[in-house]
């Protein structure tokens, strides 16, 4: 059957589809249209469509949203990892690109990945710039450019939300340079591909480097201190927010340590509808050792947090020689960020820490220690719909419903189904914006 005459351009059925709407609906056909969903259930199924997929009794989720994932370095560096490290010979050091072509080949390596993995949407944290002079050249003004001619050729196969960069990566940033930067226009792009919306400040260091800026001394009496420079860390540090809530720009703080937080929080609280009336609304990256206080005060102010809990697998034995057994017990309080409503994504850090959401689902359940359908639905919604909310998009993506964006995964298995890790579950296929971007070469299927 040609294009033209087909109602529906594919028609998935035959299996369990998680729509994680409002009831975490369940149905067994979608069909998509122009890049949509156009019905679901019986309506679906019943429309004539160019492709078919059978999903033989497989799931579907909507297509994961990886709330903080470096693609340019993933790209430039896969299959090496930081941590968990599986590919061959030495981890690269030095730059890694340094010419357009490199800087091409590193996206376009990272989205194939991406694909395969059922990412469909994700955020790039942190290039402009800042880093232009940067070791690895994954971060600079050139990368931003990259992005957005990629974006422009239609390149992409999943959905970007890039943070601008106003000083080094996990490093200094003047208060002038940001003030500047902030202010600078943005590329014209189409923002349900390539959104750059935001800015990324880096306030402290991490807990094991004792660079986190804490209230209470390390054991070693040191307390870290601010990232930002000007006349004052402070002062510095303030003034960056003001400039970027005077952009209108959505802000997201590298902030490990509790009293860099709070600092967050009560310059975002200072500046009250200012703050919290800006699309996305604003986030901690990492939010380490946040406490309970913090977490009332930040679900009080909308303020969200991207957590890695493959990270925190990883950093714990090295926070214990500098913090303590107790400090570093309540370090990354998964759980109470749930429960205390903080709008909480579970990311991946890649490449620090792999890019398989599988895996990092596998490790925020260990991190709750339980395992049931509704904690596994729940974790899985903080990789899907509670990202999209950060993208200032959850009106037409992250959920399975018609009118909305057709990014979905299909998985051999249900990963809500308890008792099973879902790093074994497959990945069949994915499908951005009515398109399928990755197929296993098994999948069946019929025309
Ligand atoms: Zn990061």
């Amino acid at each position: 059957m040609g294009t033209h005459d087909a109602a529906a351009d594919i028609v998935v059925r035959g299996g369990s589809i998680h729509t994680f709407d409002a009831h975490d609906t369940v149905t067994d056909a979608l069909a998509l249209r122009d890049g949509r969903i156009v019905a679901s259930g019986r309506a679906a199924a019943a429309l004539s469509a160019t492709r078919v997929i059978e999903l033989d009794g497989r799931t579907v989720l909507p297509g994961i949203n990886d709330a903080h994932l470096h693609a340019a370095w993933l790209g430039a560096r896969w299959p090496h990892l930081f941590f968990g490290d599986a590919g061959p010979g030495h981890s690269p050091e030095g730059r890694l690109v340094a010419t357009e072509a490199d800087r091409r080949a590193a996206l376009t390596r990272a989205w194939r990945l991406l694909a395969s993995l059922g990412i469909t949407s994700y955020t790039e944290p942190g290039i402009g710039p800042g880093e232009d002079d940067g070791e690895t050249g994954c971060f600079g003004q050139a990368m931003l450019d990259t992005y957005v001619t990629l974006h422009r050729a239609g390149a992409q196969t999943a959905r970007v939300t890039l943070l601008r960069l106003f000083g080094h990566l996990d490093g200094e940033a003047e208060l002038e340079d940001v003030r500047r930067g902030v202010a600078s226009p943005v590329p014209a792009t189409d923002p349900c591909w390539l959104n750059i919306a935001g800015v990324k400040i880096f306030a402290d260091g991490i807990p094991p480097m004792r660079s986190a800026w804490v209230r209470e001394p390390y054991l070693d009496g040191t307390t870290g201190a601010l990232l930002t420079r000007g006349s004052d860390p402070v002062e510095a540090f303030r003034g960056m927010i003001a400039a970027a809530l005077d952009a209108g720009c959505q802000i997201a703080v590298h902030a490990t340590g509790d009293r860099s937080i709070d600092e967050f929080v009560s310059a975002l609280e200072s500046h009250g509808p200012a703050a919290s009336g800006i699309p996305g609304g604003h986030y901690v990256v990492h939010a380490d050792l946040v406490d309970a206080e913090l977490l009332a005060r930040m679900a009080q102010a909308g303020v969200g947090i991207a957590a890695q809990p493959v990270i925190a697998d990883h950093t714990g034995a090295w926070m214990e020689p500098v913090l303590g057994a107790s400090r570093t017990a309540a370090a990354w309080p998964l759980r109470r960020m749930i429960d205390t409503g903080v709008r909480t994504t579970i990311t991946s850090d890649a490449p620090i820490a792999t890019p398989d959401w599988r895996v990092t689902i596998d490790a925020a359940l260990r991190m709750l220690g339980e395992d049931t359908p509704q904690v596994r639905r729940d974790l899985l919604h903080r990789v899907t719909t509670v990202p999209a909310a950060q993208d200032a998009a959850a009106q037409w993506k992250g959920t399975l419903t018609p009118g909305m964006a057709a990014d979905l995964v299909v998985l051999d298995e249900d990963p809500t189904r308890p008792g099973r890790p879902v790093a074994g579950i497959g990945v069949a296929g994915t499908v951005v914006g009515g398109r399928v971007v990755f197929e296993r070469g098994e999948t069946p299927e019929s025309e």
